[in-house]
């Protein structure tokens, strides 16, 4: 599968909307320091149903609003392209934050339709995609995974590999 667009409103450094197409195989986004690049994976992250605004590099979800937007919501629609071994065609997940006051609210859509978050993340997980995983690799995550130590490490090649949910399940079984 492949990331085919991100449609993003009022997110952070984007006006009321932008489109980005992406076409399959390697990408790369230049532009001068500040210009909104790493905005663009933020809004990623925040479509795929990532909880901390820290992770989207905000100290609150409200500051992820674009500063001057003319109401307090922001959306964000990504859409994949499946391979034939999943179904083909596309998936479309939404992800849109009002916020009002110290309030805030997500709702979000699978394909066009209302779902929880629950139903978000076990939709992502059949395609391997986990907003808090390690599919985005971040600024300092590298040199990050360097410098722990060697069963921390460890516990995230697990997680990668999908050892880790076994370990899980073996884990709950004994406790049984
Ligand atoms: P670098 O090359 O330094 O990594 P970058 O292109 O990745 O830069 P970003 O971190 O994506 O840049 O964007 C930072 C910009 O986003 C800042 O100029 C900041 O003012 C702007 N920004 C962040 N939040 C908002 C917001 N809520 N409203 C408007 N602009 C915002
Ligand atoms: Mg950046």
């Amino acid at each position: 599968m492949h990331l085919k667009c991100l449609e993003i409103e009022r997110f952070k450094s984007f006006g009321p909307y932008t489109r980005i197409p992406l076409l399959e195989g390697f990408t790369v986004v230049s532009g001068p320091n500040g210009s909104g690049k790493s905005n663009i994976i933020d809004a990623l992250l925040f479509a795929l149903g990532l909880s901390t605004s820290r992770g989207m590099r905000a100290e609150k979800l409200s500051d992820l609003i674009h500063q001057g937007a003319a109401k307090g919501e922001v959306a964000v629609t990504v859409t994949f392209a499946l391979d034939s071994a999943t179904g083909g065609g596309d998936l479309t997940v939404c992800r849109r934050l009002k916020v009002n006051g110290p309030n805030s609210t997500s709702s979000y859509q699978l394909n066009g339709s209302p779902c929880t978050l629950t139903d978000l993340h076990e939709e992502l997980a059949r395609h391997h995609i986990y907003p808090e995983g390690y599919n985005v690799v971040l600024q300092g995550d590298v040199t990050g995974i360097i410098a722990m130590p060697a069963r921390e490490r460890r516990e995230i090649i697990d997680e990668l590999a999908g050892v880790a949910e076994f370990d899980r399940k073996i884990e709950a079984a004994r406790r049984e």
